[in-house]
């Protein structure tokens, strides 16, 4: 049988939820026999492959950068799953949104802080373009599978690949599987 085609994307998040996955330990060799990891921020690959037949998605989307990688994830991904807290409500990086824009965010990061010529990288390619408002991924695209946890456990990660490995639609119910934080 054909290995299954997975991926993992780091958008904006703490990398807690791939530190999260990295603690599913020797049961990763199980996941190994029948999974292919053929993108992911633990390995240096440019370019989302095409025909992912399945990602998990760390982060909130707080850049353009973002918008145009999780549009490219969804166009060439069959299952996306929205992985941990940031990826399904946008949770930390959203807490800039109540204090207003980027501008807002840029004048307090680089700004505010100087005490001599303060001023904000212009240039193109210099800084990232942020959004004025982090997003949640569903927000932006649509999500398969919600998988909540800040991040979430191991266990709970592995009971969601587990269903998916048995080619079973993934269900995720009860305390254990769907609790948040
Ligand atoms: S959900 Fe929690 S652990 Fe995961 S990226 Fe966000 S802050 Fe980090």
């Amino acid at each position: 049988m054909a290995k299954v085609r997975a991926a993992t994307v780091w958008m904006a998040g703490c990398a807690g939820c791939h530190m999260s996955f990295l603690d599913l330990d020797e049961w990763l060799f199980e996941f190994a026999k029948h999974v292919d990891v053929v993108y992911t921020p633990i390995a240096d690959v440019k370019e989302y492959p095409e025909d992912v037949d399945v990602a998990l998605v760390e982060g909130a989307v707080a850049t353009d950068e973002q918008v145009h990688l999780i549009r490219d994830v969804r166009r060439k991904t069959k299952a996306l799953i929205a992985f941990g807290d940031c990826a399904v409500t946008s949770n930390v990086p959203a807490m800039r949104n109540p204090f207003g824009g980027a501008e807002v965010v840029l004048k307090r990061s680089y700004e505010d802080p100087a005490n001599l010529n303060p001023q904000t990288p212009r240039e193109e390619g210099i800084l990232p373009v942020l959004l004025d408002r982090v997003r949640p991924i569903h927000e932006v695209v649509p999500v398969d599978i919600f998988l909540p946890g800040c991040p979430p456990p191991a266990a709970r990660i592995q009971a969601a690949l587990e269903q998916l490995l048995s080619g079973e639609p993934i269900k995720l119910e009860g305390r254990d599987l769907i609790k948040f934080g």
